[in-house]
């Protein structure tokens, strides 16, 4: 078992898709083992996605991210990070596969409606900036 930490991004919360997205997740054999609405801060967005602060569309990633709330999640299964990475499709979402989050509900390469960790070791770093341990029941 392992973990990963997605996020529900404004763009899906906005349109009332959280308990779609929840049941393709859960459809995946994927566990939620921990959830919470938040508004994310300006800094918090902003040191999230902080790989990205030299890109051109760090600006608008931020604005968005900020514009309205997310659901934040922590995610439990076997392979977490590669599998929800397999069922979220790829980030534009007129290349992701069929079935998957963002070919279902994305709008574009930007407001594509969730976000999932990319490797083990940033699923922990992420997880831990939004969830304390024991709010995390697997
Ligand atoms: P995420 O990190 O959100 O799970 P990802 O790993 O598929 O997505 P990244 O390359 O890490 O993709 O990009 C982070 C986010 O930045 C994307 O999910 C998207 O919201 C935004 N983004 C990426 N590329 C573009 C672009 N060309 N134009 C606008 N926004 C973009
Ligand atoms: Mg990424």
């Amino acid at each position: 078992m392992s973990r990963t930490f997605s996020i529900i991004k404004p763009d899906a919360t906005r349109r009332n898709l959280t308990g779609q997205i929840n049941a393709v997740i859960e459809g995946a054999g994927l566990r939620i083992v921990a959830q919470r609405r938040i508004r994310m801060t300006r800094e918090q967005a902003e040191q999230f996605y902080g790989v990205h602060k030299e890109r051109p569309f760090f600006g608008e990633l931020v604005a968005q991210m900020t514009s309205e709330p997310v659901v934040v999640q922590v995610l439990e299964g076997e392979n977490a990070v590669p599998k929800y990475r397999e069922i979220m499709g790829a980030t534009n979402p007129e290349n992701a596969a069929e079935g998957t989050i963002r070919k279902l509900f994305a709008l574009n390469v930007g407001e594509n409606s969730v976000h999932g960790s990319d490797s083990d070791e940033n699923a922990a770093i992420e997880i831990a900036q939004f969830f304390s341990d024991d709010q995390i029941v697997g």
